[in-house]
């Protein structure tokens, strides 16, 4: 272990190099030689602020700006500040100061989070200019916040009029503390750590110490923990340091100057949290031990058990590494020894293993988690564990296996690089400020992957065993058994319901006015809103300052050696596809960006799709990576050696609906260019070479009767599913993929699937072979196609034979319009659900059709400005409590503008005060001040950087750009110059056209779904609106629900395999890709 860390390099004689910019040094540079990023570590020498940049190319800058926060009782100190940092300055002090500029300056929502050791402040920002400005507002409000005594009402804690205890982090604090993983966490760090060490506490803060915090306690905290020779500016992406490192310098430390705080790195009577603290020392579990923790729950079937051990020292990364791939060794998959013998069996002992680890100052903790344990099996199933373990260990490992896993992480982990770049070391930079030392080689060595997979495949099978045994099986283990118990549920209940009593009567009716009026001020006093002129000062940046990754684009001709007309700015490409000129009786798409890898697509459409054969596409979709699969040599794989085999030659695979294309499915295949060729043989076996057998149906016809009831209570799938219904036709392909619609066809497909399995699946093969008409499939290469030697006449031997045939147009959502969704008006449904307490809506009218209206940006400005955060639905709707989250979007594929509202207490009200916005705006009587406009469009530059700030983001919406939606490349760049130009004249015209009708019964529709109990009002809030309301009862019962011995159980077992695909799972993704930009 090494000796302390900073006393070791005081005094600026021992830094390893003299390069600085001002106050700050350098102390480490580290170039990886494997990808593009460069990282330096900066110390001041006057303040003791870090700032570490990690410097790489892409459009997005994040920050993270961490304080470590030992603490050493559960007064929730770290997890209250974190909240309070944010509602004002010493140079802002106004609450929504940070939010407001940051809302103007192409940047996220500034957020945070407080774990154990640490609390992270975080914001990313689209453009370097943007982030230079924000960073010292930013920073003014972690140094320096404003923390008064009106906050620390509203946002920590308060008594309210009712006697209730509140404020945003005791209920926050309600949520959690009585949860299973929170008290199973709290009960054995105190089981684990001593008194005096920081381990041991609740940052988060225990409502009981909540109750009695104060103002001056976390102040003390603040001026303790919060100093520069604390705090760690992390910042990731493409900006000059230089500029970064003359902004902290002009700013933030000559703030630190004026407040005292340049008293070195290391001032007087600092000890370094955890590091230089009781909290270093290294607990030790004596004997195999356990304790019993009680959980709240309504059933006692199952509870969780988990073993805690100490693991490796955090210096020794090869061998934490090796342990996280024998995780994924006994757990990853279907077919990995633990879930064998423990989950994908008959009677289940648990649904889910989970091996994990948490780094601490001198040790990892290991961690094994059970989910689901049956509760006759809480109180011993660790030794049958270990008996497994040991069995495992005297077999033997797979060693193919492990070197295939090896192998594989090694790609996933090159390509979660390639897409996110450095910032994928975020985390193991921030483990380094908290628990590493300013100088030394730990940081750059946990870098060097190759390296490091280079010697875990160096590892022997004796190797492997001996890591097993020492750190898994071996180790004394402290086990925590969480059992489950309706009377703690009801005694909580009680013994909640008892001291708020005694709390009102120890107030009485004038302490209780007393408090309502405190809260009342409070409120008033945090909203006096930061003065326009003062938003307004600050200079929106200019969208030229974003960047955008460049792709190069262009397509073969059907038939021909030609290629279709190149930008100029392509012609790179076009010559590299001219040099391979073949003819391919179909064309062919290539986007080009630099890359490891090529994602290699064929897109099916839909289209053709009988109705009445609509609910099989869902089948084929379930069984397609579940099939025999025969190679060249005739050769059948079954579905698991499949998933070897492609898992081994693969990055990645997935068959999946087209994003805002749901008339299109689309197969991926992505692989390393090298395996270029592979990719396109796979591709033809996986379509062409498939069957589907009757094993599998039986067996996914099972998972699907099982996984059906919980998509019946789900509001969100039930209201997507009314939606689906009554605006569009049958041709609408995921209308067939619905919950209640499969439930009805389930029985009479299993009845056939049982007397004549040979025609059902000869049913699915004639499905297949219509769908792969080639008039219904369109081909693409995504990736780096220069470096592909043979980028066309790779696909000669495979595809030659495929017939030529004109590419049918892909079909558009609005051409399966039903006649309501082609003219909405006067209707509403309401739906209520047994199992819910709120409500949920979606109102609909006509928008503007086509990807190319020239109202479209005037549009989505106006909807922005209406549903953006801080701006007038979050205002006036969420902040009133009229409902958790509102908003109005545009559709232009089927031609909708459309209203959405969840989790309202009632929807007719929230839908009514939307109304009343839309209609104040529209006739002048609330104003629209031009700082929301441009928080509007400074917002939506912000999405579309972030949207498109990966690689294969950028490249794959640049194919369906051209290809689907026939739009220039410079689309990007056009639209955000037409969203600047937008003003205020025209947003209101467009709210007039085409918003103000969404608030009309004449011209729009309403679905809700809520529950029984809010029906009645909510019904009757909309037939005042003008509405024919026709209310429905949902009905969650499934026609098997009895011969289910326990679905929930299994279907959750079977989930966590990986192995069911779910009709809700896809609806909720297709929900998500609906709207168009
Ligand atoms: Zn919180």
């Amino acid at each position: 272990m090494s000796s302390p860390p900073i006393e070791e390099t005081n005094g600026s004689n021992n830094t390893s190099t003299s390069e600085s910019v001002g106050d700050f040094h350098l102390l480490k540079r580290i170039a990886l030689n494997y990808t593009d990023v460069t990282i330096t570590k900066w110390r001041s020498e006057k303040t003791g602020l870090r700032v570490i940049h990690v410097d790489y190319e892409g459009p997005i800058i994040n920050g993270y700006f961490a304080v470590a926060t030992e603490i050493f009782d559960d007064s929730g100190c770290p997890h209250t500040l974190e909240h309070l940092v944010f509602h004002g300055s010493e140079q802002y002090p106004y609450s929504d100061a940070l939010q407001r500029i940051a809302f103007r300056s192409f940047a996220s929502t500034p957020n945070a989070y407080t774990a154990q050791d640490t609390t992270v402040y975080t914001i990313s920002t689209a453009g370097g200019t943007s982030f230079l400005r924000l960073l010292p507002v930013y920073v003014d409000h972690i140094l320096y916040p404003r923390l008064t005594e009106s906050t620390f009402v509203t946002e920590v804690f308060h008594i309210n009029g009712e006697g209730q205890d509140a404020g945003v982090v005791y209920s926050e604090m309600q949520g959690r503390q009585n949860t299973v993983a929170d008290l199973v966490d709290l009960a054995y760090r105190r089981k684990l750590f001593p008194k005096g060490n920081g381990y041991r506490s609740e940052t988060g803060g225990l409502m009981e110490a909540l109750r009695t915090l104060n103002l001056a306690k976390i102040q003390d905290y603040h001026s303790r923990y919060y100093a520069p020779h604390n705090l760690c500016l992390v910042v990731t992406g493409r900006l000059s340091t230089q500029a970064l490192l003359e902004e902290v310098q002009k700013t933030i430390e000559v703030r630190a100057g004026v407040h005292e705080q340049d008293k070195g790195i290391k001032p007087d009577e600092w000890k370094r949290p955890f590091m230089e603290t009781e909290s270093a020392i290294v607990p030790k579990i004596e004997s195999n031990s356990s304790i019993s923790v009680e959980f709240p729950a309504k059933e006692e079937r199952f509870g969780e058990i988990t073993i805690v051990t100490i693991g490796p020292s955090p210096d020794d990364e090869q061998t934490s590494a090796a342990l996280s791939l024998l995780g994924e060794y006994l757990t990853g998959n279907i077919v990995a020894p633990l879930n064998k013998e423990l989950v994908d069996i008959a009677n289940p002992y648990c649904t889910s293993i989970g091996i994990g680890s948490t780094a601490r100052a001198k040790f990892t903790e290991i961690h094994v988690t059970l989910s689901d344990v049956p509760t006759k099996y809480l109180g011993n199933l660790e030794i049958k564990l270990r008996k497994i373990l040991q069995k495992i260990a005297r077999q033997g490992l797979d060693m193919k296996r492990m070197h295939s896993i090896i192998d594989r992480v090694e790609r996933l982990g090159r390509h979660g690089l390639e897409e996110v770049g450095g910032e994928a070391f975020s985390g193991i930079i921030l483990q380094d400020f908290l628990y590493g030392d300013d100088y030394s080689e730990k940081l750059e060595k946990q870098l060097q992957l190759p390296e490091l997979f280079h010697k875990l495949r160096s590892l022997k099978h004796q190797d492997w065993l001996d890591i097993l045994d020492r750190w898994v099986i071996q180790p004394n283990m402290l086990v925590v058994r969480a059992r489950p118990s309706s009377t703690m549920a009801q005694r909580l209940e009680s013994e909640e319901k008892a001291r708020i009593q005694e709390q009102v009567s120890r107030l009485g009716p004038g302490g209780l006015e007393k408090r309502t009026h405190m809260v009342h001020e409070a409120k008033a006093k945090n909203e006096e809103p930061m003065p326009d002129e003062v938003v307004e000062s600050i200079h929106v940046p200019d969208v030229k300052t974003i960047t955008w990754i460049s792709v190069q684009s262009a397509s073969t001709i059907a038939d021909s050696r030609e290629l279709e007309a190149v930008e100029p700015s392509s012609q790179l490409l076009a010559r590299h596809l001219e040099a391979d000129s073949v003819a391919l009786p179909f064309a062919l798409h290539f986007d080009h960006v630099s890359s490891q890898f090529v994602t290699v697509t064929t897109y099916i459409s839909l289209g053709a799709v009988p109705d009445d054969k609509k609910t099989l596409v869902y089948i084929f979709e379930t069984l397609f990576f579940a099939s025999e699969v025969s190679l060249e040599d005739g050769t059948v794989l079954s579905e698991a050696e499949l998933i070897h085999q492609l898992e081994h030659d693969l990055v990645s695979y997935s068959l999946d609906h087209c994003d805002g294309y749901p008339e299109l499915l689309c197969l991926s295949l992505r692989v390393d260019v090298a395996r270029y060729d592979l990719a396109i043989q796979w591709m033809r076996r996986l379509l062409w070479s498939n069957k589907a057998s009757t094993t599998k149906l039986q067996s996914r016809i099972a998972i699907l009767k099982q996984s059906l009831p919980e998509y019946l209570r789900d509001p969100q799938s039930v209201l997507s599913e009314l939606q689906a219904e009554e605006l569009y036709t049958e041709s609408f392909t995921k209308r067939a993929f619905y919950a209640r619609r499969l439930i009805e066809w389930v029985p009479e497909f299993e009845r056939r699937l049982k007397q004549d399995p040979r025609g059902v699946v000869n049913e699915v093969e004639d499905l297949r072979a219509s769908l792969l008409k080639p008039s219904e499939l369109r081909f693409s290469v995504i990736g780096d196609v220069l470096k592909l030697d043979r980028p066309r006449s790779s696909w000669l031997e495979k595809f030659q034979s495929l017939p030529f045939a004109p590419v049918a147009p892909v079909r558009l959502l609005n051409e399966t319009l039903s006649t309501l969704g082609k003219k909405p008006g006067k209707r509403a449904v309401i739906v209520s659900l047994a199992n819910i307490e709120s409500s949920f809506s979606s109102q609909h009218a006509l928008g503007i059709l086509g990807f190319s209206h020239p109202q479209t940006p005037a549009l989505l400005v106006a909807l922005d400005v209406l549903s953006g955060a801080e701006l007038y639905f979050w205002k006036r709707i969420r902040g009133a409590g009229l409902a958790y989250g509102a908003s109005a979007s545009l559709d232009v594929q089927i031609g909708h503008v459309s209203f959405d509202a969840w989790t309202s207490p009632n929807a007719a009200k929230a839908y009514q005060e939307a109304k009343r916005v839309v209609e104040g705006l529209v006739n002048g009587t609330i104003p629209l001040e031009n700082h929301k406009l441009e928080a509007a469009k400074s917002s939506y530059a912000y999405t579309l950087a972030e949207g498109f700030s990966t690689r294969s983001s950028m490249a794959h919406f640049i194919f369906t750009n051209r290809v689907l939606r026939g739009r220039s490349s410079s689309w990007i760049q056009d639209r955000l110059a037409a969203i600047q130009d937008v003003t205020v004249e025209e947003v209101l015209d467009m709210m007039k056209q085409h918003i103000l009708p969404l608030f009309q019964s004449e011209t729009s529709v309403a679905f809700v779904v809520c529950g029984p109990g809010q029906v009645d009002d909510i019904a009757s809030g909309y037939r005042a609106e003008g509405y024919d309301v026709e209310i429905r009862h949902m009905d969650d019962r499934v026609p098997w629900a009895d011969d289910a011995e326990d679905s929930n159980f299994t279907t959750k077992a079977l989930k966590l395999l990986g192995k069911a695909v779910s009709a809700g799972e896809m609806l909720v993704k297709w929900t998500q890709g609906l709207f168009h930009l």
